[in-house]
């Protein structure tokens, strides 16, 4: 699903939104550009010569060499909808563009659909930002530290020792300038060689240059290269 490539930056009003992709027609074209930013080729055979058919509301492209077909939708999250591609792209705008999340309530509220369907949007688009989640991997120049979760309980130990913490990797990804890009936090069974370097190999890209405040534990970054 490559909806990543389109960005729906920090900043950007509704109004402006709304200009950008407020129509059907509009959400269509941002999505063909984003998966296909060459134009269409036919995924099985690579192909770029094709018929347009429209089957339902969707754009189809039936490949000249294979006759196979594919819909703008095929194979994305929007597949097999029946709602308009301006509410997807209204419901991703609106979940983005919340601080501290957006109740299914909440949506179906501000995009006039029935409980069930925002529930089902709310769920879908949850989905897809975990997957992405879970693939993306940090590059470049990252620093990355030690870090617990969890409440004190009275009785335990205090600070890294600690038996009511869930231990955690914290690293973010700066651009050239120091900027932050990219937080990634990570459980890791303890911090051992072993662990952080089952968490390297997971998380960061290879050749990426991470900094750390020198647990030994972290060694296990230069093990997984
Ligand atoms: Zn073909």
């Amino acid at each position: 699903m490559a909806m990543n490539r389109i960005q729906f930056h920090a900043g950007l009003s509704l109004p402006a939104f709304l200009a950008q992709f407020g129509t059907d027609e509009q959400c269509a074209d941002a999505l063909e550009a984003s998966r296909w930013p060459q134009g269409f080729s036919y995924p099985g055979c690579g192909n770029a010569n094709y018929y347009l058919l429209k089957v339902g509301k969707h754009k189809t492209f039936q490949c000249k060499c294979c006759r196979l077909q594919t819909s703008l939708i095929a194979g994305t999250l929007f597949q097999s909808t029946h709602l308009a591609l301006s509410i997807w792209f209204l419901a991703i705008y609106l979940i983005s563009q919340a601080k501290t999340g957006l109740s299914a309530l909440d949506l179906k509220r501000q995009l006039g659909v029935s409980y069930p369907t925002a529930w089902l949007i709310q769920q879908k688009l949850m989905q897809a930002m975990v997957e992405r989640d879970a693939k993306y991997t940090l590059s470049g120049n990252v620093q990355a530290d030690d870090a617990y979760l969890g409440g004190e309980l009275a009785g335990g130990k205090a600070g890294r020792g600690s038996e009511n913490k869930v231990p955690f990797v914290a690293a973010i990804s700066f651009n050239s300038e120091g900027r932050p890009l990219y937080i990634k936090m990570a459980p890791v069974p303890g911090f051992s060689r072993k662990a952080v370097f089952d968490w390297a190999t997971a998380d960061l890209a290879p050749g990426c240059i991470v900094t750390s405040d020198g647990l030994s534990c972290f060694a296990g970054v230069t093990d997984a290269g």
